[in-house]
């Protein structure tokens, strides 16, 4: 096995959006040279200014002075052309999220980039598995998935492909904990650990809602409190992560795993009028002109929130379970994922074993005798 030490020096990123500008500032805080590329004069522009922003952040909380800010800045290099990826060790994909693109761009980069260089891939939701097919050498493909906000978010997914070799894996994890971050590994299905998990809980939140059981505000109340410790509520969560995110992930893990994760009547509404949350001012709730202040919060309780979040947390855990018994993830990795991706206090497995096996297995029974198949294993 090679030393990661070694191994990657020279990084690059294409697409300089909304995550590549945040990713090419980790790269750098942590020393790597790192050049960014986009197609758009202006979206380098605001990706640049995006990376700035956070170095210039922490010599305002003087975290670092002034003189380290311009010599870790002055690490990454804007282009609007592939130059210098000859010599690039590790490539970053983070163009949009639509595979002809992806696959594009990849075609680009298997051409243009040494063959020992590792090629990775942002995506959220698309196949690693069908994006290394244009590649000559898909063992050295892979996806290393960072999470939105990438510079306080520490867990990355690093997502093995059928082709993608132990050696890319290995390289990426090791990479992944030289820059700060926490990895885990994970096998190509849709949703990866956390989108998936997060996707299901999301959907149990809206049925309890759409049964009575529980209003939102209720819900949502009632997972931030430190039991549960969930860091904001699900349909808050959603709000915050873009409503139209959340139901192309929705839409891809129902097309892989059928009709438990069919998105929500709800949400599709909401797609639909384009109130997609908080960038719009309006998704499950309002937002006033301070963006994280909800100005329609009903705080009467006249529901069951208990009864929702222990039906709400079963389906999270059930889901992790599938995702263990299909292979696509370790226990261990499916708790580090859900704490460090999704900020969980008691991630799936832990709230299992709080729950105790016995007690967890009759609430199973309970509810599949209630809600049907989608609470058997
Ligand atoms: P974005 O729309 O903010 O940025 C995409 C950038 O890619 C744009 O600047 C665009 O000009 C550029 N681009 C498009 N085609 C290109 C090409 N051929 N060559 C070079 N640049 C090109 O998107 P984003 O939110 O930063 O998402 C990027 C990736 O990260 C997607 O795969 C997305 O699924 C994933 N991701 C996003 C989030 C999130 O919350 N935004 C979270 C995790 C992962």
């Amino acid at each position: 096995m090679k030393n990661i030490t070694d191994k990657i020096k020279n990084t690059a990123i294409v697409g300089a959006g909304i995550m590549g500008g945040e990713i090419a500032y980790i790269f750098a805080s942590n020393g790597f040279p790192v050049l960014l590329k986009d197609i758009a004069a202006d979206c380098i522009d605001a990706g640049m200014e995006r990376a700035r922003s956070f170095f210039a952040f922490r010599v305002r909380r003087c975290r670092i002075t002034q003189e380290e800010m311009d010599q870790k800045f002055s690490l990454i290099t804007p282009t609007l052309v592939y130059d210098g990826f000859e010599s690039a060790d590790l490539i970053l994909e983070a163009v949009t999220e639509k595979v002809e693109i992806k696959k594009k761009v990849i075609t680009e980069l298997d051409r243009l980039c040494p063959p020992s260089a590792i090629i990775a891939s942002n995506t959220s939701a698309l196949s690693v598995t069908e994006m290394a097919a244009v590649m000559g050498n898909p063992e050295r493909f892979a996806g290393f998935h960072f999470f939105n906000p990438a510079s306080l978010m520490r867990l990355v997914e690093v997502i093995r492909g059928d082709n993608t070799s132990e050696e890319t894996i290995q390289n990426l994890c090791q990479f992944a904990e030289r820059i700060g971050k926490v990895p885990v590994r994970v096998a190509d299905s849709a949703g990866f650990i956390v989108n998936r998990l997060l996707c299901a809980a999301m959907i149990e939140a809206v049925r309890c809602e759409e049964e009575s059981v529980a209003s939102r505000q209720e819900i949502d109340k009632a997972l931030v409190h430190p039991d549960v410790g969930l860091p904001v509520g699900l349909f808050k969560m959603a709000d915050q992560l873009g409503i139209d995110l959340v139901l192309h992930v929705m839409e891809t893990l129902h097309r892989a795993h059928g009709e438990r994760f069919r998105p929500p009547d709800v949400l599709c509404r909401l797609a639909g009028g384009k109130n997609l949350g908080v960038k719009t001012g309006k998704g499950f709730y309002e937002y006033g002109v301070r963006s994280a202040e909800v100005t329609n919060y009903e705080t009467r309780i006249t529901g069951n929130p208990v009864a929702a979040v222990e039906r709400i947390m079963t389906a999270v855990a059930l889901e992790a379970m599938r995702v263990v018994k299909e292979g696509v993830a370790s226990g261990e990795d499916v708790d580090t994922a859900m704490k460090f991706g999704a900020l969980f206090k008691k991630p799936p497995f832990e709230y299992m074993s709080m729950v105790g096996s016995e007690a967890f297995s009759e609430r199973l029974e309970r509810f599949a005798e209630k809600h049907g198949d989608r609470f058997k294993l």
